[in-house]
């Protein structure tokens, strides 16, 4: 699976570094950094969901690996 962090919209609430802090951080403003962009495991797969699910922002996306950086359906 793809995750992808929309820092556009990230508020920095910093709920997906607690949620998964193996597959986000916070970079000095706070702002999410994603420190992969995909994940291999159905751990990693359920803990970027749960992220996705909790940001109050909606700032995170987690969708097939085929799916491109912005998360539409590949060819
Ligand atoms: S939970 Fe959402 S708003 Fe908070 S730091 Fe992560 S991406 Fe940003």
């Amino acid at each position: 699976m793809r995750v992808i962090a929309d820092s556009d919209r990230c508020i920095g609430a910093g709920q997906c570094v607690l949620t998964a802090p193996g597959l986000f951080d916070q970079d000095e403003d706070g702002l999410v950094v994603l420190l992969t962009d995909t994940v291999a495991t159905e751990a990693d797969t359920k803990l970027a969901e749960e992220a996705a699910h909790l940001c109050p922002a909606a700032a995170l996306r987690v969708t097939p690996a085929t799916d491109d950086a912005e998360g539409q359906p590949g060819a």
